[in-house]
């Protein structure tokens, strides 16, 4: 599933050639997870601003609105240059934004994605579905001050309350997995009774870890491709993630696989402590 690092990579690949584009028009596939909310001839003409992203969602300004846009679990946003020749729209491809200086594709196999208008980022459709997001972890407010006060009270584990998204965005499961075992944090851990210490530790990490899979380009599990068809590379540095039974790559020990709140936990039973 794409993350906070593939959403953010997709939108590098793209938000400076789309900008200031004109469209010349909109189609879409099948129905995705909500509808467009806009008549899709309405668009043309109008010009593109430049894509922002909040959370897992790309905002990208259209005339005096915008599209919000999530790849969902199997998504990806392709842009091609106007030159080059684009073929029909397959059967997995659900939205086409085409504009004077290329075009902006969504393919999606599982149709969890979502494309919305909205006359604003803070009006709704929008402002409901970014509603509730925490803080973004570059932000200078992400510290462990903060997480360390943001999680006090929390009776969840520690990896379930950084996947929340209420308290940071963009600790999706791979990169929550790899910040605690970095942090050596148990997953398991009860949230609020963090220490200030491990806190710090921890938001240190994470935003390490997101910092260097932004710098591969992602991570490529499944299928997830930039704005320009090419795989991330984060995979090849995981740690924990995927690797049940195989030797931690600290101390040898056997990675272990829980399930918390339905999704897979990987952990080390011996470096990550409670
Ligand atoms: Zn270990």
């Amino acid at each position: 599933m794409p993350e906070l690092p593939e959403v953010e990579v997709t939108r590098r690949g793209f938000a400076d050639s789309a900008r200031d584009a004109r469209v010349l028009a909109l189609r879409l596939g099948k129905p995705l997870r909500w509808p467009l909310g806009r008549d899709p001839d309405a668009f043309v003409g109008e010009r593109l601003g430049l894509a922002e992203r909040r959370g897992k969602y790309i905002w990208l300004p259209v005339g005096a609105g915008g599209l919000l846009l999530h790849l969902g679990m199997s998504g990806s946003l392709t842009w091609s240059d106007p030159a080059e020749a684009l073929p029909a729209m397959g059967t997995h491809d659900h939205f086409e934004l085409q504009t004077d200086r290329g075009s902006l594709r969504l393919n999606d196999p599982r149709r969890f994605g979502a494309v919305v208008w909205a006359p604003a980022l803070d009006r709704p459709p929008a402002a409901n579905l970014l509603a509730g997001l925490g803080i973004e972890p570059f932000d200078a407010g992400f510290t462990g001050t903060y997480l360390h006060a943001a999680l006090r009270g929390r009776r969840v584990a520690i990896k379930q309350a950084l996947l929340a998204g209420d308290v940071v965005v963009g600790a999706g499961n791979i990169y929550a997995c790899e910040a605690l075992f970095l942090a050596g944090i148990d997953p398991r851990a009860r949230s609020g009774r963090l220490s200030r210490p491990r806190s710090e530790r921890l938001a240190l990490v994470l935003r390490q870890v997101l910092a260097r899979a932004l710098e591969v380009g992602g991570s490529t599990l499944r299928d997830f491709s930039d704005a320009h068809g090419v795989a991330g590379a984060f995979q090849n540095e995981m740690h924990v993630y995927g690797r049940e039974g195989q030797p931690c790559l600290r101390c040898a020990t056997p990675i272990r696989r829980v399930v918390q709140g339905q999704r897979s936990t990987f952990f080390c039973p011996s470096c990550q402590k409670r």
